[in-house]
Order: structure tokens, then C-alpha cells, then sequence
């Protein structure tokens, strides 16, 4: 784990694999201190605490969580008494897809579903290297809003803008104009494949775009390292590329999993995890096949695709 100091008052910690679960935080490190997103298990959000220590004066007065997923949430209860900001959504849908002893079942019992889900087991054996999600209790945030929402800390405004549902329903951005600093959480993933649960390509890129708009001078992506506007451009090609050839692929009557196996991934191909490419294939053939933007999704089935097309492409099978 690595700390960045991206602008005069703000921070980074960034997980320099980049594979699931590698989510960074952030630290606005003026008017008591607030902390944007809080990693996936104890241990890192232990490790991201000593970090930013080294640059804060004490525990920060308030936390934002960015969307549901756990990545970004399972901290949260080692930043006692501090007010808890998110969108009016998450709640509850962390309640439905941030049960942390999900996660742990899943890492112990990995190998009893891996005769049927290689992907589970895949996965598993790639979250255990590094996590370990013994321990977490599901702390809920403590401030909701719906549109938007604005801290001022010491004079400086930091906007809270809600854009989902792009990669998740809760997506928000944290945005701090006098900095120059975008915290966009999971609706920027850099040098590493997207993907989304709820939302819609169309949401997304318009996300992107009001991304763009704001000009910031650093973006803190979700997943990967600091970028500039760049990370919002190469992000919008990657996404308008799959959803044509997706396209190209859902006329000619292939599957999605055909079409994963078969779409050039051309410069995309570098990125970690390109067999993610799965994922956004299928959401672009879902928004075809006019399904809603929160169908569910079946995840073991998800794993154990992009294990197939990571093996029909050569390439590891890596998340
Ligand atoms: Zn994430």
C-alpha cells in the first residue's frame, strides 16, 4: 500500500496490485479530516489509518463511502464516532451486498463449491493472499443524502455528487474544486478492466463526461493508480468500444460469452484482469435484451465464465 499526496490537502492510498478488492481511499486533510472509502478488510483499513497518520493530526471527524460494495466499506467501523456520509441508497444495499460473512464463507468454503464453480474457487485462491474478512461488522453510514451534499471544511467546499447507477446503485463522487481533486470511487477504474453490477453504459458515460467537465487536475480512481483526465477519457473509449462491439457480436447471434471470447481487446488487453471483459459484455447484451439495470447477477456463474475466456484467450485467469 502506497500513500500519495495528490494536492496541498489531499491523500491517497493506493493497493499497488490493482485486482479486486484493491480499492483506494482518500484523505481531504482539513477541517477535522475526512476519509473517502475504508478498503476491504482490517488489516488494510489498519494499514491505510497509519499512513494517513503519518500526515493528519488525529482520526478523521467524518467518512465517505463512495458506493455499497465492500471494498470500499468494510473500515468503517474502525473510525468510531465519526459521521458516516453516503448516498440514501447505501444502507440498505450494503445490508444486501456487503454481508461480510458472505466473504468469509466463501474463502473458507471455496473448495467444497469448486468442483462445480472453478471460478469461486479461482477467486478464492486470490483473495486469501492478501484478505482476510474475519472480524467485520457491517457499520452502516450515519448521514444520508440524495442529490448532492457539501462539507465545508475550513473554508473549503467539498461537493458530494450523486451519478449512479454506473457501477454500482450508491456511486458518488467526491469532488474538491479549490484542490483540483475528483475521489471518483468505482465509476473510474485505471489500468485495470471495469465492471458493473447495477447501472447502465448510458449512466456511465455521462458520468464520465461531468467528470471531464470539472476539470480536476487528479482524479483518484476507485481501482489503480492517480491519473488525470486521461483516466476519465481512456475509461469512456474502453466503454463505448465493448457496448459497439457487443453490439456487433448480440446481431450476429453470438453469446456473450462468445463475443468475450472473440472481441479484439486490442490496447485493453494490458489492463489487470482484461477477462473482466466478460462482465461488461453481458451488461451491454442485458441493456439490449431491454432487462432491467438491477437484474441480478449470478456471481459464481460471472467467475466461472471469465475463467473459461481467460483460458480460450491464453491469457491467466486473474479478477
Ligand atoms: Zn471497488
Amino acid at each position: 500500500m502506497k500513500l500519495h499526496q495528490v494536492s496541498e490537502n489531499c491523500f491517497a492510498v493506493e493497493n499497488e496490485k490493482n485486482r479486486v478488492c484493491d480499492a483506494t481511499s482518500g484523505l481531504i486533510n482539513l477541517g477535522g479530516g475526512v476519509v473517502i472509502d475504508t478498503q476491504s478488510d482490517l488489516s488494510h483499513a489498519r494499514q491505510m489509518i497509519k499512513l494517513f497518520g503519518t500526515v493528519w493530526p488525529g482520526m478523521p471527524k467524518y467518512v465517505i463511502n463512495t458506493h455499497e460494495d465492500g471494498d470500499h466499506v468494510w473500515g468503517n467501523q474502525l473510525f468510531e464516532g465519526a459521521e458516516i456520509i453516503a448516498h440514501r441508497t447505501i444502507p440498505d444495499r450494503m445490508k444486501e451486498v456487503a454481508d461480510p460473512t458472505e466473504m468469509q464463507h466463501l474463502l473458507k468454503g471455496a473448495e467444497k463449491i469448486g468442483a462445480i464453480h472453478p471460478g469461486v474457487l479461482a477467486i478464492a485462491q486470490q483473495l486469501r493472499q492478501d484478505y482476510d474478512f474475519d472480524g467485520i461488522n457491517l457499520v452502516l453510514p450515519t448521514t444520508l443524502f440524495d442529490e448532492r451534499y457539501t462539507l465545508d471544511l475550513d473554508g473549503t467546499k467539498v461537493h458530494l455528487i450523486y451519478v449512479g447507477a454506473c457501477h454500482q446503485l450508491g456511486d458518488t463522487i467526491v469532488h474538491v474544486p479549490k484542490e483540483g481533486v475528483v475521489f471518483a470511487g468505482d465509476v473510474i477504474f485505471n489500468e485495470c478492466t471495469p465492471n458493473g453490477w447495477i447501472g447502465t453504459y448510458e449512466k456511465w458515460l455521462k458520468c464520465l463526461d461531468l467528470i471531464i467537465s470539472l476539470k480536476p487536475k487528479v482524479i483518484v480512481p476507485g481501482h489503480g493508480p492517480m491519473c488525470g483526465l486521461e483516466g476519465a477519457t481512456e475509461l469512456k473509449s474502453y466503454l463505448e468500444y465493448v457496448r459497439e462491439e457487443s453490439g456487433r457480436c448480440f446481431k450476429k447471434g453470438l453469446t456473450s460469452l462468445e463475443a468475450s471470447k472473440q472481441i479484439d481487446l486490442k490496447k485493453y488487453g494490458t489492463w489487470h484482469a482484461p477477462a473482466r471483459l466478460y462482465l461488461n459484455v453481458e451488461r451491454a447484451y442485458r441493456e439490449f435484451r431491454k432487462e432491467p439495470a438491477d437484474a441480478p447477477w449470478d456471481k459464481a456463474k460471472s467467475f466461472d465464465l471469465i475463467c473459461e475466456i481467460a483460458k480460450a484467450r491464453g491469457i491467466a485467469a486473474e479478477f
